[in-house]
């Protein structure tokens, strides 16, 4: 075990000294990392919804050595490249038809924070400066910067500590925790009320990721995105999590075939191999935004842009529809009958997602190291025990995940 790791060194949502130890990677190829002490676990995470084609991918890899031998990185400042001009025409083309305009960042949060930053601007431009709050529904999750922060839920968004620090915002019911009429009738009286001073409203359209793992009607977003239009006030789509097949459609959004004003996309975009988001949106509010505050160090990375070309291509090229629904069968086959369970709250599967909500917080270490026995490696938080593989796992392969979470719910 490396103790310098342990004691020097910050981990997502840690402390030093951790008192969990992280568990060291050496490799990783296809589903599999290679974790040391001649461990082999299969990734249920997709390090976070993002490698999507699994690790060491040839395809990916010859992308990048392309690039490398080219360059690996010029500022964007007063310079373009071919990747990022052929990665914007992408993502035109694969979004809705609205979204012709494209900001790179370097990280999903940022890409937020662009997105936000369009809305203000927008209105400041259009003389109504006023309107400088954000509306979003509870249970969501942005990214961990400060305006992001702001719009995530309150209460569960692991930001509650900044409370006192962040602007305040609207924040109302969500369709994944209530019927989406009492949503619907929440964000109508909010809006008839204050959209006076609200710029935009923001979420992550039918899955709900960090902020519960919840799965709501996708007939919500129709209806949000017409009370917003009545009432003047910009519709941001997050689809950081969503995006690039997850839930079964190439953009969640798609469920409904719902225009966002704004959209965001990142994790998947580079199928998982660097850090790379985008943020869209169109003629109409790119000129009214004018010069947009913001730029990166390290915007449109080549490389990053490279790989993500590579990524998009190789994943349209893929029976990604068939895979995801191969998935989503076993996933639903597999878990659902845990609904009757004891220690089960809720199942929740759509897609290649799958989530068991248990009656009980997990011990995150005891069941981690439980799984790692099993060969798989999930990342449980709270009460949620879920997987998101990579759309080219295996049945066999996704069959030793759902049994090792049925394992460890008999062993709680
Ligand atoms: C992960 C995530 C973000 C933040 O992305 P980072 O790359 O971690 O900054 C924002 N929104 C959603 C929906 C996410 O899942």
């Amino acid at each position: 075990m490396d103790t310098f790791d342990q004691n020097h060194i910050w981990h997502p949502y840690a402390k030093i000294p951790n008192s969990v130890k992280a568990h060291k990677v050496l490799s990783a190829e296809g589903v599999y990392l290679n974790l040391e002490d001649d461990k082999r676990v299969i990734d249920g995470m997709s390090s976070w919804w993002s490698t999507i084609h699994g690790y060491n991918h040839p395809t990916l890899n010859q992308a990048l050595t392309t690039q490398l031998s080219k360059m690996s990185h010029v500022m964007f400042g007063g310079l373009t490249h071919d990747p990022a001009i052929e990665l914007a025409k992408t993502l035109v083309d694969i979004t809705p038809e609205n979204l012709s305009k494209v900001f790179f960042t370097d990280s999903g949060s940022v890409a937020v924070e662009a997105a936000l930053k369009m809305a203000l601007q927008y209105w400041h431009n259009k003389s109504q400066a006023k309107k400088h709050k954000f509306i979003t529904i509870r249970g969501g999750y942005h990214g961990d910067t400060f305006g992001a922060m702001s719009v995530c839920d309150p209460d569960n968004g692991m930001h509650h500590l900044f409370s006192g620090v962040l602007p305040q915002h609207f924040f109302v019911k969500s369709p994944s925790m209530v019927s989406m009429d009492e949503a619907l009738a929440d964000l109508e009286i909010t809006l008839k009320a204050h959209s006076d001073n609200i710029a935009a409203m923001i979420l992550e359209p039918v899955v709900q990721g960090a902020g519960g793992m919840r799965i709501y009607n996708p007939q919500y977003l129709t209806k949000a995105k017409a009370l917003c239009q009545q009432h003047q006030v910009l519709f941001i789509l997050d689809e950081i999590a969503t995006g690039f097949g997850r839930t079964g459609e190439l953009f969640a959004l798609e469920y409904v075939d719902v225009e966002p004003d704004i959209l965001c996309l990142g994790k998947a975009l580079t199928g998982g191999y660097m850090t790379l988001a985008a943020t869209l949106t169109t003629d109409e509010i790119s000129q009214r935004v004018g010069t947009l505050m913001h730029g990166p160090t390290f915007m449109a990375n080549p490389l990053a842009c490279s790989v993500a070309n590579a990524s998009i291509e190789l994943l349209l090229n893929s029976p990604w529809q068939d895979n995801i629904a191969d998935i989503e069968t076993v996933l639903s086959g597999e878990l659902s009958s845990l609904k009757s369970h004891d220690k089960v709250a809720d199942v929740r599967i759509l897609g290649a997602i799958g989530v068991v909500e248990l009656t009980q917080e997990i011990d995150v270490e005891k069941v981690q190291n439980q799984l790692i026995e099993h060969g798989v490696w999930l990342r449980p938080y709270g009460k949620l025990l879920y997987t998101m593989p990579p759309f080219t796992i295996s049945k066999q392969e996704l069959l030793l995940i759902t049994k090792a979470i049925k394992i460890v719910i008999e062993e709680l």
